[in-house]
């Protein structure tokens, strides 16, 4: 029986899937299982310039070694394929047409070069480098100039100047933004392609995503994605943002710290099991002390609750030992 508790990985496919990637694979997938709920995965591939197929391959080949399965896609029945956000631009457009048609959004006709110049003048003068909302409220006639210049646009969303937002976040607690901080959102880029906080946002939507468990790097776009929730008029779901994970000596992952991807990992003939009973440890404590986690165990166990707050260490020295 599932009690709604619906949770995705989101990857983009601009790369291998790496050990950050595969923990929260894991975490979701776990969280997902001991609530009996559902896990989605959803590939990212809206920035097309960085999006390979690939990356897609590879993700999806280490998901299925490491035995972390999917529960639903596109297709009625499966075999289940993940999905995929290039095929569903309809969607976001319409989403996009619903906010303009509200005023809630508009076309940006300023350039990358006016930007930038606008940009360093409020630094100089000592202003926050923000947009300044210059094509906010546009006239028709204006808007008419830009468009007989053939000038390309993006989208933005209008952003609360005032206030505050708050996440409240399951791992982090209460994590406050000043709106002062945040931009009019670029929601559709020049090239007519949603940005991933808005394709994000209508998805965990559409795909009825009760808790967004994701790498602490996303934090900062979580306020900019609450503010698109609510001029969606979606209702929020919870947040929960992992650990970050560090190398031994607390500075960033990097090649220089061994094998980094799944995949070198399978190369170089370790267990699935090894790397998942390393993964559940990675960030998260069990309440007793046993060092060897089976996949069952780990189901029966997790809770967001017991996810740490500090950042994890990620020695590849201890993955040998298991
Ligand atoms: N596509 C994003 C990434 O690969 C993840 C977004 C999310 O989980 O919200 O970092």
């Amino acid at each position: 029986m599932s009690n709604n508790v619906r949770v995705r990985f989101a990857p983009s496919p601009t790369g291998s899937l790496h050990i950050g990637g595969a923990r929260t694979a894991l975490f979701n997938l776990l969280y997902a299982r001991h609530n009996n709920g559902v896990f989605v995965l959803r590939i990212e591939d809206t920035d097309t310039e960085r999006s390979t197929e690939e990356s897609v391959n590879q993700i999806i080949r280490s998901l299925k070694w490491l035995g972390l399965d999917w529960d639903e896609g596109p297709e009625k029945g499966g075999p289940f394929g993940p999905y995929f956000q290039s095929k569903r631009l309809d969607i976001y457009k319409k989403e996009v047409d619903r906010l303009l048609a509200e005023g809630k959004a508009y076309y940006c006709y300023c350039t990358p070069e006016e930007l930038a110049e606008r940009r360093e003048a409020a630094l100089k003068a000592g202003r926050p480098p923000r947009y300044d909302g210059r094509c906010r409220n546009l006239t028709p006639e204006e808007r008419k100039k830009f468009e007989d210049e053939g000038r390309a646009y993006t989208i933005r969303l209008k952003m609360p100047e005032k206030g505050q937002t708050v996440v409240e976040d399951l791992i982090r607690g209460t994590v406050v933004f000043d709106n002062s901080t945040l931009d009019d959102l670029i929601i559709v880029k020049s090239n007519g392609i949603p940005t991933y906080n808005f394709a994000c946002v209508v998805d965990d939507n559409a795909m009825k995503i009760s808790h967004v468990i994701r790498a602490e790097e996303h934090l900062s776009n979580t306020p900019k994605q609450i503010q698109t929730y609510l001029a969606l008029g979606y209702k929020l779901p919870q947040f929960a943002h992992l650990p970050m994970i560090l190398a031994p000596d607390r500075s960033k992952l990097s090649k220089r710290h061994g094998a980094t991807s799944v995949e070198e990992f399978r190369d170089q003939g370790y267990l699935a099991q090894a790397i998942i009973n390393y993964l559940t440890l990675l960030g998260w404590s069990p309440e007793g002390t046993e060092e060897i986690f089976g996949m069952d165990k780990a189901i029966k166990e997790f809770t967001l609750e017991r996810v740490n707050k500090t950042a994890a260490i990620y020695d590849v020295k201890k993955l040998a030992w298991i």
